[in-house]
């Protein structure tokens, strides 16, 4: 399919007989498969945690000696032989879920197009939950076989590490990460130099290079401006995730949208499905058409060939969080493109134009809804959101019929699951239920895992995440800097044994992280409890323009620096894909307080649900459908308020009064026969049970194939490019 070749690069300078972890090194592959990382950190392992797992980094650093000494190691060997079997295997198989089902469609390439992938924390392309989700959603393509390619931005600067002061302000720094410690590579033309495509701006054109990553089968391409042909400011066009400067952002998208497509040209590709995860993309759409014009199909029909061909996910109950464009930018960055597109500056306009705001916008949703077959919000609770967001572009019907669907989010298991816990899996449930994850039959198997055998891992991955916690401050405290009380809140305090909360995600206003802070009294009670304390970990960023968001940091920070709060309160900096898992596998119970309905899905307690931690929620995004009464808790009523403050109040009621009467007694309640907390083991095996298989990747990723993208795949290759745009 591509024309251009990435090469591995040779410098590394393994020894023979172990050189293919270079190659390793360059497959995210291993990031979801604990036996490759062995692999690595059976080497060195100290060197691997300095290096925070990441094996590009490792192998450049890596002393030679270690090296030699494992190519004498014949465990080792054996050990390297395997895995790179079961990797070769996974790379040539024709059996995958994709190629046995379809057998038809295997060469109709699936396009997806996002502003960020979170695949591993090492490469630093992601803010959250969104960009978690693409690279879930990526994994999973690899693993059922799908002809799936990725479009995204390689961001030199990334998002920003996110430091906390004494006074609990949040700080953004910015690195400048290093390519060649990256598993990144270049895309390169047959003669050795960077392929590259290019947008027209106003008064200029801006290039952009290429980057490949290879996520187990699937190629990932990442857009970068920082090359020579650029101008300075140019250059520094993809260096950053979400800039708020609008300037940025639209010529962000532009790059996104159309030097997407472009890029997708100059690699070989014609895809039959192009996938737009949130509008950011929506560009897309205006290349298209172009090059269906120059082809010489009409409007109307370039128009309904993209349609038929495009899919669209919406991830924003929030009309704010969507992505529109005031007129004059669009009249100062897209005047030529209308030109190409043969339209008057309003009818261009007219294609996504949103009047409900203030003053007319160009809207990407609405140019993303208007030109895609397929759309669908990200839950059921907001699919219905959704509809009524967007009836407006769909008068004639009622509001239940508008065609917006939804898929609901799910999590890549392999990612997300503690190794022991897999360990436990594989015993209980087969050697290969993961292939089988969203099987709810094979679920049923959970209930043949003795209790004493669950609460062993439970309470193993507890004191993996204390232990990681305490080790994280001991760094902070001795790279100075920091007063005592930063370390205190760092976690150092906390009990491996009591019932321990968890609280992570992006801190906006609407997520109400200080619900639970709400009646500081009531809480300190159960918190200081002698007997059966509660603690509660929480970390999460705000956007580093958004002053509400940091506020509430400081709200939250400032009540765990309290002597009062014992040390039980914590705030952990700078979460991200790592502290994610150690978070999410670690705590008892996975807390999430959104104000309904504004939480579109939401995927951090499913990964907690897979791990046998209990969720306490709001009936919110996925939670709402998860819930079955016996399988975590519910906070407040499932039902809609006009009123804010009321619902706030209702649901702060809610919580304590759970919190208290059931969560706290049921945790602390142990049978006298063995000192289980069996009552608790009941419920975290329902949740298991029950959650794991309907909020996997795998289902949400086979529901995307067969309800979105199959329609548009079993046509015939709908359109033949024009031959200038076809490569090579
Ligand atoms: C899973 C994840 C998210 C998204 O979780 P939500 O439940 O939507 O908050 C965000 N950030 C990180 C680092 C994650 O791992």
């Amino acid at each position: 399919m591509q024309s251009f070749r990435t090469h591995i690069p040779s410098q590394f300078s393994l020894p023979q007989r172990i050189s293919r972890l270079g190659e390793l090194a360059y497959n995210l592959w291993w990031t979801w498969h604990p036996e490759a990382q062995r692999l690595f950190s059976r080497i060195d392992s100290q060197l691997w945690e300095e290096t925070s797992h990441n094996p590009v980094l490792f192998l450049r650093r890596v002393d030679r000696s270690r090296l030699n000494s494992v190519t004498n190691n014949r465990y080792y060997l054996e050990f390297y032989d395997r895995t790179l079997r079961s990797y070769d295997q996974y790379m040539t198989t024709d059996e995958t879920w994709f190629t046995q089902t379809y057998p038809d469609l295997r060469n109709r390439p699936i396009a997806y197009l996002s502003m960020e992938f979170g695949l591993h924390e090492t490469l630093p392309i992601y803010a959250g939950g969104l960009g978690i989700l693409s690279g879930d959603h990526t994994k999973e393509a690899s693993d059922l076989g799908l002809p799936f390619v990725g479009i995204g931005f390689f961001y030199t600067e990334g998002y920003f590490t996110q430091y906390i002061t004494e006074d609990g302000w949040q700080e953004a720094r910015y690195t400048t990460h290093q390519l060649d410690t990256l598993p990144v590579l270049p895309v390169l033309d047959e003669d050795g130099q960077p392929v590259t495509i290019s947008v027209e701006l106003p008064d200029r054109d801006v290039f952009a290079g290429m980057w490949e990553v290879h996520v187990g089968r699937v190629p990932l391409y990442l857009l970068d401006t920082n090359i020579e042909q650029n101008s300075p400011a140019d250059r520094a066009l993809s260096s950053r995730l979400y800039g708020s400067n609008q300037d940025l952002r639209i010529c962000q998208e532009i790059l996104l949208g159309i030097g997407g497509v472009r890029a997708l040209r100059v690699l070989g590709y014609n895809p039959n499905i192009w996938h737009m995860n949130e509008g950011h993309a929506a560009f897309m759409v205006l290349e298209r058409i172009r090059e269906l014009l120059e082809a010489d199909h009409s409007f109307e029909e370039a128009a309904e060939i993209v349609r038929e061909t495009n899919v669209f996910t919406t991830h924003t109950p929030v009309p704010a969080g969507n992505d529109e464009f005031p007129l004059w930018l669009i009249d100062k960055y897209l005047a030529r493109v209308w030109q190409q597109l043969h339209l008057t500056r309003d009818q261009f306009i007219d294609l996504a134009r949103n009047t409900v705001s203030w003053g007319d916008t160009f809207s990407m949703p609405v140019l993303a809804l208007r030109y895609s077959r397929g759309r669908n919000g990200v839950s059921q609770l907001h699919g219905q959101v959704a509809r009524r967001m967007w009836h407006y572009l769909w008068p004639e019907k009622k509001e239940e019929d508008v065609p917006i669907t939804s898929v609901t989010n799910g999590i890549h298991t392999g990612t997300w699951i503690g190794r022991r816990l897999m360990n436990l899996y594989d015993r209980y449930l087969g050697p290969d239920w993961m292939e089988h994850v969203d099987d709810p039959q094979l679920w049923e198997l959970v209930q043949t895992i003795p209790d004493d055998e669950i609460w062993a891992v439970r309470r193993h991955l507890k004191r993996k995440l204390s232990a990681y916690m305490r080790e994280r401050a001991r760094q902070m405290w001795v790279k100075g800097g920091r007063h005592p009380i930063q370390v205190v809140a760092g976690g150092v305090l906390l009990d491996p044994y009591a019932l321990t909360i968890g609280f992570a995600r992006r801190f906006a206003p609407y997520k109400r992280a200080n619900l639970i802070l709400s009646d500081i009294d009531r809480l300190l009670k159960l918190v200081n409890n002698q007997e059966k304390p509660v603690q509660i970990i929480f970390a999460g960023k705000s956007h580093p323009d958004h002053e509400g968001g940091k506020i509430l940091i400081q709200e939250v920070y400032r009540i765990v620096k309290r002597s009062e709060s014992g040390g039980r309160l914590v705030f952990l900096e700078d979460y991200d894909m790592n502290l994610a898992r150690y978070l999410i596998q670690g705590v008892d119970v996975w807390l999430n307080t959104p104000r309904r309905p504004n939480e579109a899905s939401g995927t951090s307690g499913e990964k907690a649900a897979l791990n046998g931690v209990l969720n306490f929620s709001v009936l919110d995004g996925w939670w709402r459908e998860g819930y079955n009464g016996k399988n975590g808790w519910a906070i407040g009523k499932d039902m809609d308020y006009t009123d804010p403050v009321l619902q706030d109040q209702e649901d702060s009621e809610s919580l304590y009064n759970i919190l208290e009467e059931e969560i706290i007694p049921l945790y602390y309640q142990t049978r006298s026969s063995d000192g289980l907390p069996g009552e608790w083991l009941v419920r975290v095996k329902e949740s298991i049970r029950t959650l794991s298989p309907q909020f996997s990747m795998r289902r949400m990723v086979k529901e995307y194939t067969n309800r979105l993208y199959l329609p548009a795949l079993q046509k015939r290759n709908v359109y033949e490019l024009p031959e200038a745009r076809q490569a090579e």
